[in-house]
């Protein structure tokens, strides 16, 4: 892809309502646009980051026997009338009859009331990838809390307790997976059902500043609490382990919950077992903030020039920047395009920066958008059939044989 045709425009400045590294960064970057308070346009390069997550999720939900499916946002006041949701103050009405679905729990289960005839149906894992609106109070923190966000949630329907137990400690780990992936290290916090339930609930929670939480927790074992209802501190001893707890500000990019019957019972799904009884299954939820983990991917990768995306999420993985005077930058261009062209069928995602701009601001563009490896091709390289390789995250760069790039680059990949 050429620099020019990718549909990217960097700006100079922060934008002046920016109150987090995220906010900054991806508007900086031509990421996304802020439209009001908690709204915002993906723009091209901040949907091909979505969309990396959103296969990274995919995988993993597909991992634990999930089906993938799309609900309306729009839904039916009734069915919030059924578990007595109607008057969540968070929720959007467009007029007496609707609501905007921010969390689906009452769509799901009529759904699988109608799916599930046999106990044979059971378990059942729904999941979709879905625009869920919240009217927050306060939407901060750039793509952090949003009032329109996307959301993974996933929905399970089981014949037995037993069932569900096992399941949620399969998408526990699924879960865990979907974040290394990404780059990150989450933690699992034991915490109260909420709005949900009364059941355990887990959520997982990253290590950040511009989190609005914060938890204690062990290095070592991967024990953590809130401190909200905590009874340690930072410095104390790790009630599993020998090692001393660190306390941190997180943010929650993910939620599971036990939620037993109290959906199931609200909408009368019963199912009848082997014996021809009628029983009431019993329901997870599983959600992860998807536009949450992209902002918290740049809360946790970034330097002082600009977004450092780990490699699985980033835009392109590979930005090659021809430089050179007139003629010279014509010849660099071209061999810049042959290299794109072996990377591209190696299925490497590349970004030729093919503008008439100075070799300062095509390289301050590639570190404010973050690509992992930087090649440059300038006449003196190319004198050796060589580039200037550069990863982002490093200082030193180093020339390497234009033809080697594509396996250098798979090394790493
Ligand atoms: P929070 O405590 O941050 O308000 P929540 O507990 O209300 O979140 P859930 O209902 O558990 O959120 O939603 C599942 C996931 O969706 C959360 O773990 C979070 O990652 C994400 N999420 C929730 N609210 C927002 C929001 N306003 N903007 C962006 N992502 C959100
Ligand atoms: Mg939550």
């Amino acid at each position: 892809m050429l620099f020019t045709r990718a549909g990217i425009k960097t700006q100079k400045n922060a934008p002046h309502d920016a109150d987090s590294k995220n906010a900054e960064l991806l508007v900086k970057g031509g990421f996304i646009k802020r439209e009001m308070a908690g709204v915002y346009s993906y723009l091209p390069l901040g949907l091909k980051v979505l969309q990396k997550i959103k296969i990274i999720i995919r995988e993993e939900m597909g991992n634990v026997d999930a089906c993938e499916v799309l609900m309306p946002a729009l839904t039916p006041l009734e069915n919030w009338k059924k578990t007595g949701r109607d008057q969540v103050d968070i929720a959007y009405k467009p007029n007496e009859k609707t609501v905007l679905g921010w969390s689906h729990e009452e769509m799901v289960t009529p759904l699988a009331k109608e799916f599930l005839t046999s106990w044979k149906d059971l378990p059942l894992s729904l999941f979709q990838i879905q625009t869920k609106f919240r009217d927050e109070a306060r939407a901060k923190s750039g793509i952090l809390r949003g009032r329109e966000f996307i959301m993974k949630d996933m929905y399970s329907f089981h014949q037995s307790q037993e069932g569900l137990d096992t399941y949620y400690e399969r998408v526990k780990e699924a879960y865990f997976r979907v974040f290394q992936r990404c780059g990150l290290i989450a933690y699992s916090i034991e915490a109260s059902g909420g709005e949900f339930s009364n059941d355990i609930s887990h959520e997982f929670a990253v290590i950040t500043n511009a989190g609005e939480d914060t938890m204690v927790f062990c290095k070592q074992c991967g024990w953590a609490q809130n401190t909200e209802i905590s009874t340690q501190k930072g410095g104390k001893k790790c009630p599993h382990c020998a090692e001393t707890l660190d306390e941190k500000k997180c943010v929650e990019v993910g939620n599971i919950f036990k939620l037993g019957k109290k959906y199931t019972e609200a909408f009368d799904v019963q199912v009848p077992n082997a014996e021809g009884t009628r029983e009431t299954p019993v329901m997870g939820c599983y959600g992860i903030g998807v536009t949450r983990l992209m902002g918290t991917i740049v809360e946790a990768f970034h330097d002082e020039n600009g977004i450092c995306w780990p490699l699985p999420v980033a835009p392109y993985t590979v930005v090659i920047i021809p430089i050179g005077r007139k003629e010279e930058f014509e010849t660099s261009l071209l061999e810049a395009k042959k290299l794109e062209k072996t990377l591209s069928e190696k299925g490497i995602d590349v970004l030729v920066d093919d503008r008439d701009e100075s070799p300062g601001k095509k390289f301050g563009d590639a570190d404010l958008l973050g690509f992992p490896i930087r090649v440059v091709i300038s006449p003196k390289t190319l004198e050796k059939g060589e580039g200037e390789w550069k990863i982002r995250t490093e200082k030193e760069s180093k020339n390497i044989l234009l033809e080697k790039v594509g396996e250098e680059v798979l090394k790493i990949l």
